[in-house]
């Protein structure tokens, strides 16, 4: 480690914003308990069967919301998927005669299974073109439900449903009402401990930037479809009770405004907001219900709502400024505590790229590009502006594809694999333009880096389980480690966002280096820092090499070059131009003409 004198906390607020707010746990329990009784003082049979409805809509809404509001797929098919959990409860316990509870089970898997499916265009639309198919999804499904008369019973759907029972006896609504509640609870806490995961962290980063997801190992695809199948799995959870609740179902249950009506209740909450499904559900759906008088006023209170809120809180109810503290919170661990981080020596490998060709229509970016990094050394990669420098990383790390010419990472091939997968094998980079998630604190984009190093399963971070919360003790302590190495640490609970860019580059050289690289690629890093800063990043970079780790920086600092380089490959028109020590490069006549001359005259061609 370098000593290095941090920056100094702008963004107190936001770190004291972390302490505020957080109730002993016992508090929590207490209120939740006491506001998820309130129907059940009622005697009323109607309070009660709104109580469950709404808990029924809740499963839907917070479920849409892992897939929405998180993962940034905007469905409006989940109708469709409650549907199917829906008949899949119902017919397994009227023909088949299964317990309630076996058949919502089978119910989940059936619409967690139907969301992999709506889900394969997603993999290949943009957002608003998938969600189109998801609206076509839904049609198609409705249309099936009427078709397939013998199973489904057609227009007249399926009736006398039974009440689930425990022992043999019936649930009465009041027990019905208190199962629903507590799968609610259940599944509120467990989609808590997925999106404060590296899950979360990593479906934000698929959403918001997929890039800086892409090169912290994450698979877009894998994690989309994670999403889908989870937030599937609980309309599909919700259908089977819906089932239950109403004993008839029939097709018209599930049109497609009742789709978007679980859409309209998650903006209104507040998309990729914890309690943002909750909200909205009590809000759009109860609220109107309870103003029973006022049934006909109806469309005009929805509308004056929708109105009020589009004006005062555009990101929903839960996204509004008064939250703002709520919401910024990185971390549940305590980081004073000193938490063991292993350290254990990343492998040293050095990097091979021979014979690099890449057209771009007729631009020929590459041509011929090749150079040798040594193992735990930085190698710097020079050139005139447009020369093919970051066109060159971005095939060392999978993000294009090169017409022709290889590269090895020690004795692995990795031409041709994608970019997490090359990734995943110890290539971390940065970009020429950060890209850091900007409403993420500084500490939470460093952890996404170590999305990968993560041991957890889904199910385990879903639970809560040890691991789980091991992984989240180390990956903080562990971005902690890095922030200080960077010189940031003051700033870990400030939104990434309101940093100035020079402080966005460390921040994402950290992200990159919780990766445990073993290469680590950095796009122009000095661009727009002072010399103060410039001098740290030297000694950063030092560091880094130190520690094992082969660098390739392309860069336009001569000074910054020749001071942490061992060797420079000046590039020219995709073509190596010259390669040696930065002392033999540097006082080639060629260079100097072809590369320092350019540089006078602006640097670009
Ligand atoms: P450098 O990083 O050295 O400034 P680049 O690698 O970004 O240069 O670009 C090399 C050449 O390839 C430039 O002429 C640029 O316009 C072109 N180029 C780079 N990326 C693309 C792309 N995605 N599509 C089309 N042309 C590109
Ligand atoms: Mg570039």
């Amino acid at each position: 480690m370098i000593p290095m004198t941090e920056h100094s906390p702008p963004a107190a607020a936001a770190s004291s914003a972390n302490v505020a707010l957080r109730l002993p746990p016992a508090v929590w329990a207490v209120a939740v308990l006491a506001a998820l009784s309130l129907p059940l003082w009622f005697r009323g049979e109607f309070i009660l069967f709104l109580a469950t409805r709404a808990g029924v809509m809740m499963l839907v809404a917070v479920g849409l919301n892992v897939l929405t509001g998180y993962a940034g797929q905007v469905s409006l098919g989940h109708g469709a998927l409650v549907a199917i959990g829906s008949y899949t409860t119902a017919l397994l316990m009227v023909d088949a005669h299964w317990s309630f509870w076996l058949a919502a089970l089978a119910g989940m898997a059936a619409a967690a299974l139907a969301g992999l499916v709506m889900a394969l265009p997603a993999l290949r639309l943009s957002t608003w073109y998938f969600a189109l198919v998801t609206l076509t999804f839904a049609q198609v499904v409705t249309d099936l439900l009427v078709e397939m008369r013998g199973l489904t019973g057609g227009f007249s759907g399926v009736v006398g449903i039974p009440a689930p029972t425990i022992g043999g006896q019936p649930l009465s609504a009041a027990q019905l009402y208190v199962a629903v509640a507590a799968c609610v609870v259940l599944a509120f806490w467990g989609t808590r401990n997925l999106v404060r995961s590296r899950l979360g962290r990593g479906m934000v980063a698929a959403r918001d930037n997929p890039l800086a997801a892409t090169a912290s190992g994450i698979s877009l695809l894998r994690i989309k479809l994670f999403a889908f199948a989870i937030s599937a799995a609980l309309a599909g959870l919700a259908g089977g009770f819906y089932a239950v609740q109403n004993t008839v179902i029939t097709p018209e249950d599930f049109s497609v405004d009742f789709s978007i009506f679980f859409l309209l209740v998650i903006v209104i909450g507040g998309l990729g907001k914890l309690w943002g499904p909750v909200i909205g559900t009590l809000i759009f759906f109860l609220l109107p219900e309870l103003l029973g008088a006022l049934q006909s006023w109806r469309l005009m209170v929805y509308g004056v709502m929708l109105l009020v809120l589009m004006l005062f809180a555009p990101n929903g109810i839960m996204g509004m400024k008064i939250w703002r503290r709520w919401n910024i919170r990185s971390t549940d661990v305590d980081l004073d505590e000193s938490h063991d981080v292993h350290n254990a020596p990343v492998a040293r490998l050095t990097l091979t790229v021979c014979g690099l060709q890449k057209h771009f229509g007729g631009v020929k970016a590459l041509n011929g590009c090749a150079l040798t990094a040594e193992a735990g050394h930085t190698h710097a990669l020079v050139g005139p502006n447009g020369s093919g420098k970051t066109t060159t990383l971005n095939v060392i790390s999978g993000f294009i594809r090169s017409d022709q010419g290889n590269v090895l990472l020690g004795e692995t091939d990795v031409s041709g694999l994608a970019p997490h997968e090359i990734a995943r094998l110890g290539v971390g980079r940065t970009f020429q333009t950060p890209k850091l998630l900007n409403e993420m604190t500084v500490l939470d984009n460093v952890r996404l880096g170590g999305f990968v190093s993560e041991q957890a399963t889904a199910a385990e971070i879903v639970l809560g389980l040890p691991r789980a919360h091991r992984d989240q003790r180390q990956s903080a302590a562990a971005a902690m480690t890095l922030l200080r190495f960077v010189g940031l640490a003051g700033l870990a609970h400030a939104l990434a966002g309101d940093l100035p860019h020079g402080q966005q580059r460390l921040v994402e050289i950290a992200r990159a280096l919780a990766g445990r690289p073993s290469l680590l690629l950095l796009d122009e890093p000095a661009a727009g820092l002072s010399m103060d800063e410039l001098d740290r990043l030297g000694a950063l970079i030092e560091a880094i090499a130190a520690q094992g780790t082969t660098v390739l920086i392309v860069e336009h600092h001569l000074e910054l070059i020749a001071r942490v380089s061992r060797s420079v490959t000046v590039l020219d028109r995709g073509m190596v131009l010259a390669a040696g020590t930065p002392g033999e490069v540097f006082s080639n006549l060629e260079v100097e003409r072809a590369y320092m001359g350019r540089e006078g005259t602006g640097g670009s061609r």
